[in-house]
């Protein structure tokens, strides 16, 4: 089962709670792991295959942000690889989403989205790709 944490507000914070807080969540059980932070106006993605114990806190230190998603994933659409692992972008990755379960209607959803927009923009196998996608086309 996944887990999901974040947080949002005025003030810039590092990156290191949002690791905290999935490391807090690892007794539900994931395969891979990621986070997105909002920073200086754009957004930076970590992600990785595997345990989040692994990751080394030196290499987020300098990283803040005044919002950041974080994510472990069990995959049910997609491999378990780097390329599946959340958060997902929209095109321009103006848009990260993390997401929990399962989008039964993904297909349709990608389907009409690919009729517009084209097959490129798809990076990963995951139905929750649909949605940055599809909030981006609203936006
Ligand atoms: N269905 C999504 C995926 O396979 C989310 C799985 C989850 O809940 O972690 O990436």
């Amino acid at each position: 089962m996944c887990g999901i944490f974040s947080y949002a507000g005025s003030e810039s914070k590092n990156v290191l709670k949002v690791i905290k807080g999935l490391r807090d969540l690892e007794y539900r059980g994931y395969d891979s792991w990621g986070i997105a932070v909002e920073s200086g106006g754009k957004i930076i993605a970590k992600k990785a295959v595997g345990k989040i114990s692994e990751a080394r806190e030196e290499d987020f230190k300098e990283l803040f942000g005044s919002s950041a998603i974080g994510h472990t994933r069990w995959a049910t659409h997609g491999s378990v690889s780097e390329k599946n692992t959340h958060p997902h972008f929209s095109a321009d990755n103006t848009v990260a989403v993390v997401h929990n379960g399962i989008i039964e209607n993904y297909e349709t959803l990608k389907d009409g989205l690919i009729k517009k927009y084209g097959a490129g923009q798809f990076r990963s196998e995951t139905d929750t790709e649909v949605i940055p996608h599809l909030i981006s086309d609203f936006l």
